[in-house]
């Protein structure tokens, strides 16, 4: 058993703490990792160096953030026993190693990002920090750092697994062999709509429906759900193509036929959308009732939190200084270390 153990392939995969997590995160994301759990030695980071790239100025947020986020992995299911959860700025050697690999790192590839050019766009100018620009290198040195083989994402984030197998291909070659090529896993819904009809359910934007919500919240966010704009009364026939409402309901209602017949009807114009509103909001509180027990049990006991970051984050430290020291020794960066140490 130890030694099956010992054989098991890494995921390293992470979250901002920019806010609470939303249902996008569990469909895009959670869902395989929570799958993943017994065949994978997992680590799971929240990202709170990345966080700043474009929070700098809401350290009270973060903050915040990282208990919040660790309190919806514990919610939805995550095992801290099993899998290591970790807090990166704890954990110095993620700046380390994200420095030592920019510097064969062409510009170009950051250049090139579109996940990076989308984002930017969207950030105020007195926002696009140096730190903001870099940060799929420092995911980069986040995936490498643990030497993980798989990465389950959702599809934003496709672009900087890709940019880590560039860099992690170039290093082998130019040093020697220390880091495998990690995979890419998109989940079940590779990018949940927002409530606002966004391509994209995002912290920062706020269109989001927390894990965290209580039934009240979930029933006004969706009855204030952007729908079909070119439907002005319910016996016009309705879109159900790029109409979040419906997103969700493939995501969240397990009454698959409830859904086939509510889209047939839209589409003919005899359901109005406070019908198919009503039972969204049904479908979601039912998901999501057992993952508000849970974190409500969990914020009662706050020492438990805080020792499953702390003991998940002393895992990985051990094996970040491994890493850290055979990517120093590749680079012979390492001339007076064996009397140093
Ligand atoms: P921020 O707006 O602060 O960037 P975020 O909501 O994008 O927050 P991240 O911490 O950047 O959340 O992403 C964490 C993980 O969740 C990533 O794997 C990302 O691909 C996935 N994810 C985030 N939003 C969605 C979504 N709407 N649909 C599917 N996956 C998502
Ligand atoms: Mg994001």
């Amino acid at each position: 058993m130890a030694a099956a153990a010992q054989t098991k392939k890494r995921i390293l995969t992470g979250i901002r703490p920019t806010g609470a997590l939303h249902v996008g995160h569990y469909v895009g994301a959670l869902e395989n990792w929570l799958r993943l759990q017994d065949q994978y030695e997992c680590y799971f980071l929240i990202a709170d160096y990345q966080a700043l790239g474009d929070h700098f100025h809401d350290i009270d947020l973060i903050r915040k953030s990282v208990t919040d986020v660790a309190l919806d992995w514990l919610a939805v299911g995550l095992d801290p026993q099993r899998s290591s959860f970790v807090i990166q700025s704890y954990v110095p050697e993620h700046a380390e190693l994200t420095m030592l690999l920019s510097f064969i790192t062409p510009l170009g590839m950051l250049e090139r990002n579109p996940t990076l050019k989308s984002e930017i766009d969207s950030l105020p100018v007195e926002r696009r920090s140096v730190g903001f620009f870099n940060y799929p290198m420092s995911q980069v040195a986040d995936i490498l750092l643990p030497r993980a083989h798989l990465v389950p994402v959702g599809d934003d984030q496709a672009p900087h697994v890709e940019m880590t197998r560039e860099v992690a291909r170039k290093f082998n070659r130019m040093f020697r062999e220390v880091f495998p090529d990690p995979g890419t896993l998109i989940g079940r819904v590779p990018r949940l709509r927002g409530t606002d009809g966004a391509p994209k359910m995002s912290k920062s934007r706020g269109n989001v429906i927390e894990l965290g919500d209580d039934a009240a919240t979930v029933k006004r966010k969706v009855m204030s759900m952007y729908t079909d704009p070119t439907r002005l009364k319910p016996t016009d026939p309705g879109h159900v193509e790029g109409n979040p409402v419906f997103d969700y309901h493939d995501a969240f209602n397990p009454n698959k036929a409830q859904v086939d017949e509510f889209k047939a009807r839209y589409r003919a114009g005899t359901v109005g959308d406070v019908e198919v509103k009503r039972a969204l909001v049904e479908a979601l509180n039912q998901f999501l009732d057992p993952i508000r027990e849970r974190r409500a049990a969990f914020q009662a006991r706050p020492k438990l939190v805080e020792e499953a970051l702390m003991e998940g984050t002393r895992r990985a430290r051990l094996l970040a200084a491994e890493t850290m020291r055979e990517t120093r020794a590749a680079m012979r960066i390492d001339t007076y270390t064996s009397t140093w140490n």
